[in-house]
């Protein structure tokens, strides 16, 4: 056992390889996971000039048995399509509030559509356009993983005192967990509200799986200091923390990260703060902590659409978060100056998965009586998921 004493989490540490990120998305068979799978069938070609009259005649057949969910970091071509859009909890209790929907197709990614057949009802079926349209954040946390790391915090006789707290993106078995640990879901809105409800309830969190997330909001907006943060390393023995780093911590921060957000340096911040003088720089609390502290403001994707339908007529602003999202938001608001936050593209490579090929190929099939691409999560999964996800819409 190591006496050494507990030092300050760095604020970003890069993910170690795992087969996971290096398998490629689209081959494999294993549904069970954020990796994805292969999608049976010929797709119409891309190239096709009837897509978009094709998408609208099978939309129109299914008429009200048909309900398409459009998340924010979509592409217009699929967007515009979705009856209703939003991030992924919206989403997924809109698709809960029209039962009469037979058929929900999801554009957004894996876990998403999982959270939406959690919360619909037996006899809706969820539709992911392209199963290869994972997320790399969820996938840095599976269960098996979980299980050891709680397995440690049991051995260290600490596990009574630690609450699971896990963010929106992770998948369901991750959520199950947490429901079978009494903890909560959180999503990037309320994880102030979801903490603060988990260390009423014990003195430590085990923050699943966006490091950032977890020590942005402890820190940032909570007052916790980076040396109440451990990072927990599923690829290192013992997480990589000695029994005392454990002990001592107050936040438990799982290694895992965006993709996405997790480009944004602060060199971006400096650079772009040059480039254009008075700019606002808004970000994502996905986003490293050295980003964040150097932004004008934080917020999630629902509040950064907020902030910039709000703001004055002639205002400048940076936005650190996904690129689709970004150039819709400048094109809806061609009286303000939106920037993206970094020079490179930065697009979710999983998001974008689902173009509009996927989107009439699903469609189609629906419309001729088949049944494509069902993302289904077993019932006691199911189950211990919407315990967590109901604690989250109980929260105070
Ligand atoms: S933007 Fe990040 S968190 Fe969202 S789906 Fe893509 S990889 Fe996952």
């Amino acid at each position: 056992m190591s006496t050494l004493s507990t030092v300050p989490a760095p604020a970003f540490q890069e993910p170690a390889p795992t087969p996971v990120s290096l398998l490629l998305l689209g081959r494999g068979a294993d549904p069970r996971s954020e990796r994805g799978v292969e999608c049976p069938g010929d797709l119409p070609p891309a190239s096709d000039p009837d897509l978009v009259a094709r998408a609208e005649a099978a939309k129109a057949e299914l008429g009200d048995r048909l309900f398409v969910l459009g998340h924010h970091y979509q592409r217009d071509e699929v967007i515009r399509f979705a009856d209703v859009t939003g991030d992924s909890f919206k989403l997924a209790q809109q698709a809960a509030a029209r039962p009469e929907a037979e058929f929900i197709v999801f554009c957004g990614v894996h876990f998403m559509a999982e959270s939406a057949d959690i919360l619909t009802s037996d006899a809706q079926r969820v539709i992911l356009p392209d199963l290869a349209a994972g997320c790399s954040m969820a996938d840095m946390a599976t269960a098996e993983q979980v299980e050891r790391c709680w397995e440690r915090l049991e051995d260290l006789g600490i596990a009574e005192r630690v609450v699971p707290v896990s963010y929106m993106n992770s998948s369901a078995d991750i959520k199950a967990f947490t429901g079978r640990h009494g903890g909560t879901i959180c999503t990037s809105s309320n994880a102030k509200r979801a903490l603060e409800w988990a260390f009423g309830k014990g003195e430590a969190v085990l923050f699943l799986p966006d490091q950032h997330l977890g020590r942005n909001t402890a820190v940032r907006d909570m007052g916790y200091s980076l040396a109440d943060c451990v990072v927990y390393n599923p690829h290192r023995p013992n997480g990589g923390l000695t029994d005392d780093e454990l002990r001592n911590a107050k936040m438990i921060l799982w290694r895992g990260h965006c993709s996405v957000h997790g480009r944004f340096t602060p060199e971006c911040v400096d650079e772009v703060r040059e480039r254009i003088p008075g700019v606002n720089v808004l970000v994502h609390p996905e986003c490293r902590h050295e980003v964040v502290e150097k932004a004008d403001y934080v917020g999630s994707t629902e509040r950064i659409i907020t902030l910039l339908n709000e703001a004055e007529p002639g205002s400048a602003w940076a936005i650190g978060t996904e690129l689709n999202l970004v150039k819709r938001l400048a094109a809806e608001h061609p009286d303000k100056q939106i920037a993206f936050l970094d020079k490179s593209i930065c697009y979710c490579s999983t998001m974008n998965r689902i173009d509009l090929p996927h989107l009439v190929w699903a469609l189609e099939a629906l419309a001729e009586g088949r049944v494509p691409n069902v993302i289904e999560v077993d019932a006691d999964t199911a189950h211990y998921a919407r315990v967590a996800l109901e604690q989250m819409l109980a929260l105070p």
